[in-house]
């Protein structure tokens, strides 16, 4: 008989990718993925970046662990706060880490023994692009051509779940991209927790990128978040990877404050003119790249004329996507211990920036009405009858079609903006 198993995963690519990978090595193994209501395993692949996100994980947990079915917990909040999953959720199945997604099939063979409430941490993780993977989106091929990070940020708990540097070969990368365009993905997504680190033998992400982009085919690369320092030392050969059509033109450079200061209590290892510079020299290549950069608002300390650096900083860069989050102090980390800043001085700074990242978003996409070209179909709209196409920079152009378009590459022209995303119209 057949087994079913349900899967929900939290939090960014590199994590989605996991639970891809787990979903496929169950799949191999002769369990089907399914329903919630059907399923007799249930796994939830946590993620536990920021206390509003570890929030909903936990009443998530709370609300399956009543469902009577084998609860198993992954991701990475086992590793950053296992004291509240296990008071709020003191009966699960098995919890494992990000490093331990290889180990599924025998974690859920010993369930099926009557193991209960085991926990399974790794030291080191699988090659996981040579894992086998069932895709939850058939146009989006996630590769994770690392793990962990080399840096100590005072904020950040993800080093604790995902650990220091691991990168996987280059040739287990480029051999995963081949087998994702052959399966039919049109889009391959480069991820980890800082793609502009990777060095595996003195292979570095240009080396990945050249590699992908031999591969035949229609196809996008979509390159994930790069901590501004290390972009620098690979910018000349970045800039060339990106001169191939089949990069979008697409940067992810999280900038987190634009405040000197700030930056340096961030232990972020750079200053704002790193991150200015690297822009400039990318719009200068391309013009209409999209920007995308994440800012970290009410940091311990931060004080009106930090906050204006910032300010000051985005009205200057414009960046097409900003993602702003509230400082929350996170379990085990330096910040944690700093003196925290009222709930009301972040919250009125972040609505102070919410609402400019608004108005410049929306700025930028003006730019784009009237533009006409093709685009790839890489998911459905959140409406009915709705699909959403990337463009070369990556920008979201929602159009309608009554028919499944998923996956088809359309020529449309952009007829209205709003501040996240384009209306087209098929042309
Ligand atoms: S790596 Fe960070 S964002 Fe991704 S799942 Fe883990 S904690 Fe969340």
């Amino acid at each position: 008989m057949r087994k079913n198993f349900f899967i929900k995963s939290f939090g960014c690519s590199a994590n989605k990718s996991d639970a891809e990978v787990m979903a496929g090595l169950l799949g191999e193994a002769g369990y089907s993925l399914t329903s919630l209501e059907e399923a007799e395993y249930v796994l939830v692949n946590t993620c536990g970046v920021k206390q509003p996100t570890e929030d909903r994980v936990i009443s998530t947990l709370k609300q399956l662990s009543s469902l009577n079915k084998k609860l198993i917990i992954s991701g990475c909040l086992p590793r950053i706060n296992f004291e509240r999953i296990v008071k709020n959720v003191p009966s699960f199945s098995a919890m494992l880490d990000p490093r331990s997604v290889h180990l599924i099939v025998d974690i859920v063979r010993k369930i099926d023994e009557g193991q209960n409430n085991l926990v399974v941490f790794s030291d080191e993780p699988p090659i996981k692009p040579s894992l086998p993977k069932h895709l939850l989106n058939p146009v989006i091929g996630i590769i994770q051509i690392a793990e962990g990070c080399t840096m100590a940020c005072t904020y950040c708990c993800t080093r604790f779940a995902r650990g220091s540097i691991y990168c996987y070969p280059n040739y287990e990368i480029v051999k995963e991209a081949h087998g994702l365009i052959e399966k039919g993905c049109k889009e391959i997504w480069i991820t980890s927790q800082d793609n502009g680190i990777y060095d595996f033998e003195g292979m570095k992400l240009p080396d990945i990128l050249e590699g992908i982009c031999k591969i035949e085919g229609e196809f996008f690369i979509r390159v994930g978040m790069m901590n501004p320092l290390h972009v620098k030392g690979i910018l000349k050969g970045l800039i060339e990877s990106f001169l191939d059509e089949k990069v979008y033109k697409f940067l992810h450079l999280p900038l987190q404050s634009a405040s000197v200061r700030i930056l340096e209590l961030m232990r972020r290892g750079y200053p704002p003119k790193t991150v200015m510079d690297i822009i400039y020299e990318f719009l200068e290549y391309f013009p209409s790249l999209t920007l995308s950069t994440d800012i970290i608002v009410g940091f311990p300390t931060e004080d009106d004329t930090d906050l204006e650096d910032t300010i000051k900083f985005v009205q200057k860069i414009k960046p097409d996507i900003m993602n702003i989050s509230k400082f929350g102090a996170r379990p085990g980390t330096e910040a944690s211990k700093f003196e925290q800043l009222p709930h009301s001085v972040v919250n009125r700074r972040c609505k102070e920036l919410v609402q400019i990242a608004r108005e410049v978003s929306y700025e930028k996409n003006l730019n784009w009405l009237g533009w006409s070209g093709r685009c790839l179909i890489d998911e459905k709209g959140k409406k009915d009858g709705t699909w959403i196409g990337r463009n070369f920079a990556y920008k979201p152009i929602v159009v309608k079609s009554e028919q499944n378009i998923l996956g088809r590459f359309l020529n449309v022209e952009v007829v209205e903006a709003k501040s996240t995303y384009l209306l087209g119209k098929p042309i």
